[in-house]
């Protein structure tokens, strides 16, 4: 241990014997059902006194931070902030903000574009954006199709926080007395699910895991906080699982662990990506395994209708979830869905409004999501800020009991609006989706995840693109899937045709049969850019 300590960072150490000291009393004191109904029903009640108070401490009190710069830039004081919430609600005043350039879009925020208003220019640093109401108990990364990302901190106040929807959201699927289980990969963003779900009394039984604990890549802030958590479970008489390995492509120890409690009369319930919940489908339809009835949370990746039909298949019961590293949950499953990935917009935690026609003065689509932070215990402090997602915002009656609680707005189609980049082109996600998961099985079989395209450098940095097809689908022509795919892509507008053609004549795509590639993240983008190596991916995990 000594030996170990002396190659840890302090603070590292200090983070770990953080959580330490605190778990055991957030572990035995989980919410129940009722007691999240009053948390909720009184946040929703002191929403636009929260909002103030949050901008007043964070924000107005708290300089250096852009936001500040962008309130003075549009002329708002604390005091017309205030006359506005009263007179707009927070969304009116949001909206009206947004109008006058106070918002982040994704770029600024990711400090990949300076934020620019009115000719000022205004400095972003990431560690502005963090909450100094906030405390620190795990880290977690943001994913990006480039980049290395950033990193979070959260509290565990924040995670007991969002352990009241994340209850709420279950107990309307009947899910308090289902038996848990959490398959992903190693990382902060794992630990606070375990400890959100074991915040309401759910801890899971099992905690699976995409990259074996034991590789010697992993980071060591990894092993430090699952020794805390299971150590922490001890203390509070409330033991929490250890990792145990099992890998996207040999997925059927889970689906035999669903099955077997399906036999003794249980409901398994696992948490999962939507991706690895289509491997996890397929498997145990061509191995015979009968896991019908078992319930799936899927999130972190869009969940399409080409991949809730594989789960449905299978005899599963998904229910899809929207939630950001940067801001937590943001909305679950409605149980009556409108569309595979309609979720109830949890604003009690969160103010949103879309970018809607003003977004075409900022670059944004009319659909993208801009994202305030209501709560104090909020990881970052958000004021407008797209994330790069966007979605279908509805008023919807639809019955079930998240409605009956005030969460009246539905967010469905959720998608990464970011443009991608494959040799040299740029296209939307969303159009990419279409084809792979749709366009390409139809024509060729295989499932929703059996295609992917790879940009990757050549040894000069040279790009090529592949589109990987997974051998399982079994024998087919190449040179007929690249067209298909060319034929697709070129089918929309203007420069997606453009790339069809370009790919084409430049002989850049080339069909590989191998498996897709699975991101640091565990997900498989349908877009991987980067280096064919999923092990030296797993390696950069927590880096
Ligand atoms: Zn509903």
């Amino acid at each position: 241990m000594l030996n170990l300590s002396s190659r840890i960072p302090l603070g590292e150490i200090a983070v770990g014997a953080r959580l330490l000291w605190n778990l055991p009393a957030f572990l035995r004191h989980p919410i129940s059902p009722e007691e999240a109904r009053r948390t909720v029903r009184q946040r929703l009640d002191r929403r636009e006194t929260d909002f103030l108070a949050l901008v007043l401490r964070a924000i107005y009190q708290h300089a250096p931070n852009p936001y500040l710069q962008l309130l003075h830039l549009a002329g708002c004081e604390y005091g017309d902030l205030e006359r506005l919430v009263h007179q707009e609600g927070v969304e009116g005043a949001l909206r009206i903000l947004y109008r006058h350039g106070v918002y982040l879009t994704v770029d600024e925020f990711k400090g990949r574009r300076p934020l620019v208003r009115g000719g000022a220019t205004v400095a972003v640093d990431p560690d502005q954006l963090q909450n100094p109401l906030s405390g620190f108990h795990v880290r977690a990364r943001t994913s990006g199709s480039r980049g290395a990302g950033t990193f979070v901190a959260v509290d565990l106040a924040s995670i007991r926080d969002i352990a009241a929807n994340e209850c709420l959201s279950l107990d309307a699927r009947g899910g308090i007395g289902w038996v848990h289980a959490h398959w992903s990969v190693p990382g902060g963003s794992a630990i606070i699910q375990i400890l959100r779900f074991s915040g309401f009394g759910a801890r899971p039984v099992h905690w699976f895991s995409q990259v074996d604990p034991a590789s010697p890549g992993l980071h060591f802030r990894y092993r430090w906080s699952t020794r805390a958590l299971r150590l922490g479970g001890t203390v509070a008489g409330a033991p929490l699982p250890t990792p145990q390995y099992v890998p996207l492509d040999d997925p059927l120890p889970i689906a035999r662990w669903m099955a077997d409690v399906l036999r003794a009369g249980g409901a398994p319930h696992l948490f999962t990506f939507p991706s690895s919940a289509v491997r996890l489908c397929r498997a145990a339809m061509d191995a015979g395994v009968d896991i019908r009835g078992a319930k799936f949370t899927l999130g972190s990746e869009p969940t399409t209708e080409a991949r809730w039909a594989v789960v449905r298949r299978a005899g599963g019961e998904p229910a899809a979830r929207y939630a950001t590293v940067e801001c937590g949950l943001i909305g679950s499953g409605c149980p009556v869905p409108d569309a595979p990935d309609d979720v109830h917009l949890f604003h009690d935690l969160h103010g949103l409004i879309p970018a809607g026609p003003d977004g075409e003065t900022t670059g944004l689509p009319s659909r993208a999501l801009l994202i305030s932070s209501l709560r104090a215990t909020a990881p970052l402090i958000l004021l407008n800020v797209s994330l790069g997602d966007q979605a279908v915002v509805t008023q919807r009656a639809c019955g079930c009991s998240l409605e009956q609680l005030g969460w009246t707005t539905h967010l469905h189609t959720i998608r990464s609006f970011e443009k991608l980049t494959a040799g040299g082109m740029t296209f939307l996600d969303t159009d990419v989706i279409r084809v792979l998961e749709e366009v390409l099985p139809a024509r060729f079989g295989g499932t929703p995840t059996d295609y992917q395209l790879s940009e990757e450098e050549g040894h000069e940095g040279q790009p090529r693109v592949r589109l990987l097809v997974h051998p399982a689908v079994g024998p087919l022509d190449s040179q007929a899937v690249a067209a298909a795919l060319l034929d697709a892509i070129g089918a929309g507008s203007g420069a997606e045709r453009v790339m069809g053609l370009l790919w084409r004549n430049a002989g850049l795509l080339q069909v590989e049969r191998r498996p897709p590639v699975v991101g640091a993240s565990g997900k498989i983008q349908h877009l991987h850019v980067g280096q064919p190596d999923p092990l030296g991916a797993a390696a950069r995990i927590a880096h």
